[in-house]
């Protein structure tokens, strides 16, 4: 799922390594463990983000259905092509 503002983990923004990003996420759920996904195409697993966390995140009918992950990174832009860019 997408989660266009920033995230504080326990208090601490989560940035990105890579491009020094703040906001603007991609939270990948796969059975107990997250990753987030930045625009950049950075993506990593973050041990801190439960999968309680992750539900928490998804609002009742606010949560998109994809068929896989790949479609889902291509349709949000996670695919590396917005790299660089922010969108206000
Ligand atoms: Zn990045």
């Amino acid at each position: 799922m997408a989660h266009p503002e920033s995230y504080a983990l326990q208090g601490m923004p989560v940035w990105c390594t890579a491009c020094g990003a703040r906001r603007d996420w991609a939270f990948i759920n796969h059975g107990r463990h997250v990753w987030v996904r930045c625009r950049c195409g950075h993506e990593w697993h973050e041990p801190e983000l439960t999968r309680a966390d992750f539900d928490a995140l998804v609002l009742p009918g606010a949560g998109v259905e994809y068929a896989n992950v790949d479609e889902m990174l291509a349709k949000l832009g996670f695919d590396g092509i917005f790299r660089g860019m922010y969108l206000g």
